[in-house]
């Protein structure tokens, strides 16, 4: 019934995605009404309502337009002057990382060794019995009480071991130079009150000889190496209720900062594997587009059978190959420049992965009809894969509109922009970066050379390239509010403005999270705005990202995630 209703009622929808009258108003399961829905489709930029069938919007307009969809069976949700965008897409992240960055128990916020122990109890009780936990991001300097007994200014390992008799525990000091272990682990590489501490290395000890449990530098390396050993050993399905596990908290991570796609730069096949089967099940928290990236060699003959678009109702897509990387990253003068850098003049950066190696990944891409992302982050990077693109087009003159993407793309020469935009060649920028990186681009770069080519994202929408954007988690936060607010803003902590002609307008960085990453996944017909046909992926706002004030734009609240017409993030929880 669902389905037909929206069948008829798509049917009556004009080519431009505006619906022109049809026989009857079908009800609607969904209605949102009394909201401030902006579009980002220019033929209706605000509306009051819409109504949505299944996993579709089917109209939107005023209150009383849209009044005539509600039915007996429709769900209606009163947005009380709230408002309604189309779901924020990241445009550029590592998905499974991400999950493995949620997985590990993080200490950065603990105010004292006693906080942590009471987290290790806790993951007692999901984890089994030999298994290990581990964590990351301690520094005693944090924590406000201190323990009664304390060696070199750190408690003993005493009240810990009590927690976890049966699991080896491995907590990582936020500098990575020592970790602090249990009773467990240490009797599990045999470190006894008589060993000696490898070169290099310290195990501290109290007065009385016993080890405190804290090892520095080269005495973490043992329980480092037993941790990887024993991982490598787990079985297959262990394996898989990880990497299951990885991907649930990434998409519900994502759903709680109003992101209903992610785009996906690096993924294994392995990982490609898992992920549709959970599309399969249904059980996929967010939408992915996912690029490959495996050796030449091996993607060979297996590329056909991987390629897919919309599959599981348009939960996965997978018709990319990214991200090689061409370069490193400027904050390590790593990014590959037409110039030296002005801060290491002996160095011009770094080509991490050789041309040739791009070029087969390029030509595989041609040939198995996929778009290709690689990063180049300098203008000599950039530049270079330019040459590479334009040459593999050049010889398939019969393929158009390739899209092919530059991720980072933050240093540009000028001369380079339109040749951009000839070939199609979409800059995948993403906006935080002006701001994480702006205190120091200009010690990389000199004011001139910054001035001309560094984060230019207004210049290149000028030109005509399309806006993306993102912020690349795990490297940055997931956060498409403090992204959209650097990229109006350009605001540096000191107070400054980073390159302030490259400010986005508000409705070119709300265009950029939306549409614009729509078009650089070749969805833009289907996602990134709300548009009668398109998927009812909608992220609710407390406050209008058009018009509050610059100071208070990180103040936004994400309210509500709908995702294909489900509510699945409110009210500051997960919806199962
Ligand atoms: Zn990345």
């Amino acid at each position: 019934m669902k389905y037909s209703a929206l069948l008829i009622a798509l049917t009556f929808m004009g080519a431009c995605g505006q619906q022109s009258a049809p026989p009857f108003d079908p009800v609607a399961d969904l209605v949102l009404t009394n909201g401030n829905i902006v579009t980002v489709d220019d033929a209706l930029p605000r509306a009051e309502a819409l109504a949505i069938v299944a996993d579709r919007i089917i109209a939107v307009g005023s209150n009383e337009e849209i009044a005539a969809y509600i039915g007996d069976g429709t769900d209606v949700i009163d947005l009380q002057g709230q408002t309604a965008i189309p779901g924020f897409i990241e445009g550029h992240g590592h998905y499974t990382s991400f999950g493995g960055s949620l997985v590990a128990l993080d200490f950065r916020h603990q105010k004292s060794f006693a906080d942590i122990v009471s987290m290790i109890a806790q993951a007692t009780n999901t984890t089994p019995p030999g298994e290990w936990i581990v964590g990351r991001g301690w520094h005693q300097d944090k924590w406000q009480l201190k323990e009664d007994v304390l060696v070199e200014g750190l408690p003993l390992h005493d009240s810990l071991s009590a927690v976890t008799p049966d699991n080896p525990v491995m907590l990582i000091h936020t500098s990575g130079h020592a970790v602090f272990v249990n009773q467990r682990a240490m009797r599990l590489v045999e470190l006894g009150d008589t060993t000696v501490a490898p070169a290099g290395g310290e195990i501290v000890r109290d007065e009385k000889g016993r080890a405190t449990g804290m090892m520095r530098e080269s005495a973490q390396d043992i329980f480092r190496a037993a941790y990887a050993s024993h991982q490598a050993l787990r079985p297959a399905a262990v394996v898989e209720q990880e990497m299951r596990q990885m991907i649930r908290l990434a998409g519900e991570e994502a759903l709680r900062h109003g992101i209903t796609s992610f785009h996906d730069l690096g993924t294994r096949f392995v990982e490609v594997d898992l992920i549709r089967k959970m599309a399969d099940e249904g059980n996929l928290p967010v939408r992915l587009y996912m690029a490959l990236e495996e050796e030449a060699v091996d993607m060979k003959d297996r590329l056909a059978e991987y390629r897919m678009i919309g599959y599981g109702n348009n939960y996965l897509t997978v018709r990319t190959i990214g991200e090689k990387v061409l370069d490193g990253a400027l904050g390590t003068h790593g990014g590959w420049l037409l110039e030296p850098y002005a801060d290491l003049p002996r160095s011009s950066g770094l080509n991490v992965v050789p041309i040739e190696e791009i070029e087969a990944s390029a030509k595989l891409a041609m040939e198995f009809d996929y778009q290709l992302a690689i990063q180049g982050i300098g203008d000599r990077a950039y530049r270079e894969l330019l040459n590479i693109y334009e040459r593999e087009f050049a010889r398939h003159p019969e393929k158009t509109d390739l899209r092919w993407r530059i991720e980072h793309a933050q240093v540009i020469h000028p001369d380079d922009i339109s040749r951009t935009v000839e070939l199609g060649v979409i800059p995948a920028v993403q906006g935080i970066f002006a701001c994480s990186d702006g205190p120091w681009v200009e010690d990389r770069l000199g004011p001139e050379r910054t001035r001309e080519r560094g984060y230019i994202f207004n210049t290149l929408a000028d030109a005509g390239l399309v806006p993306t954007n993102g912020t690349d988690p795990p490297v940055d936060e997931i956060d498409p509010i403090a992204s959209f607010h650097c990229s109006v803003t350009r605001l540096l902590p000191d107070g400054s403005t980073f390159q302030p002609d490259e400010v986005y307008s508000r409705e070119r960085a709300l265009y950029s999270y939306t549409m614009g990453n729509a078009f650089a996944a070749f969805e833009e017909d289907l996602k990134g705005s709300l548009t009668p046909g398109k998927l009812a992926d909608i992220t609710i706002l407390s406050q209008d990202l058009l018009t509050v004030a610059d100071a208070n734009i990180m103040d936004t609240e994400i309210v509500m995630t709908i995702l294909g017409g489900e509510v699945r993030y409110r009210d500051g929880q997960i919806v199962h």
